[in-house]
């Protein structure tokens, strides 16, 4: 059991996959959770199991490409919550191709949807966590921010900036007892991967680069990403932990 002391979340991508694993863990911490996602539909069915599972959530329906939007919610969430205690940004979109044939737009909606969002949600959220003298954020990024990856120039580079984003607001709030870290999926069992890991051949291939030889659970980010979120983590900041099934070792 880990110790949380009366926290309040935000979780951006709660709305399914590994976001709604990460909302549904905290929940179950006994924390309030606010379930960011882009449609009212999905954040409304996380906060509505979380509920009725006997915890404490809200629904919001934000665009987390759009910053006016973040702005504008963050301004209404800290009148109902003065202080959001964790922030996780996970909200996230993949759109995969060879370098060449890439075209600028599906570079910029990777890079503002993964990356920029952070910086918006962040710049938001831990002022007030920054006069609480107490904080957590974790970002999600990715093991092809870490390796690189044939075909994800745009998501590698988002990612490996969420990395560089972490371990330098590490260092800025570190005497505020906020810590940042990230964290790196591998392939995860989700919509995003549905893809591949539906597909017998595709899947064959990718688990011949996963040295545990399967798909990983949202539940098992979950858990890290909870853990990271936890008193017992207080001394922990700046760091990426893989979560990947050993291929970036
Ligand atoms: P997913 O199943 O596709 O879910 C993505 C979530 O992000 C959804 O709730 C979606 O909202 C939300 N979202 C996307 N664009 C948004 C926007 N513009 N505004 C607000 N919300 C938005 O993805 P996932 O697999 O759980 O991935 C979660 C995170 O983990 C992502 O950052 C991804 O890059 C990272 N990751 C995933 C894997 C993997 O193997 N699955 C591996 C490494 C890293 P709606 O529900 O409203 O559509």
């Amino acid at each position: 059991m880990l110790t949380f002391k009366n926290r309040t979340a935000l979780v951006t991508g709660a709305g399914r996959g590994i976001g709604r694993a990460i909302a549904e863990t905290l929940a179950r911490q006994g924390v309030t959770v606010i379930c960011v996602s882009k449609s009212a539909e999905s954040c409304g069915a996380t906060a509505a199991a979380i509920t009725a599972a006997g915890g404490r959530a809200k629904a919001l329906a934000v665009d987390v490409a759009d910053g006016a939007a973040i702005a504008k919610a963050s301004e209404e969430l800290l009148k109902e919550f003065p202080v959001i205690d964790i922030l996780i940004n996970n909200a996230g979109i993949t759109r995969d191709g060879l370098l060449f044939r890439m075209s600028e737009s599906d570079w910029n909606d990777v890079l503002t949807t993964n990356l920029t969002s952070c910086f918006h949600w962040t710049k938001l959220i831990a002022r007030p966590m920054t006069r609480a003298r107490w904080g957590r954020i974790v970002n999600i990024a990715s093991v092809s921010g870490v390796m690189g990856n044939a075909g994800q120039a745009n998501y590698s580079a988002a990612k490996a900036g969420m990395i560089g984003l972490t371990k330098t607001l590490a260092r800025e709030f570190a005497s505020r007892s906020i810590t940042v870290n990230a964290v790196a999926p591998g392939f995860i069992k989700t919509d995003m991967t549905a893809g591949f890991s539906g597909d017998a051949e595709i899947a064959a291939k990718i688990l011949e680069t996963v040295p545990l030889k399967r798909f990983g659970e949202s539940a098992e980010v979950a858990a890290m990403t909870a853990f990271l979120c936890s008193e017992e983590a207080g001394y922990i900041t700046g760091q990426v932990f893989n979560v990947d099934g050993g291929m970036a070792m």
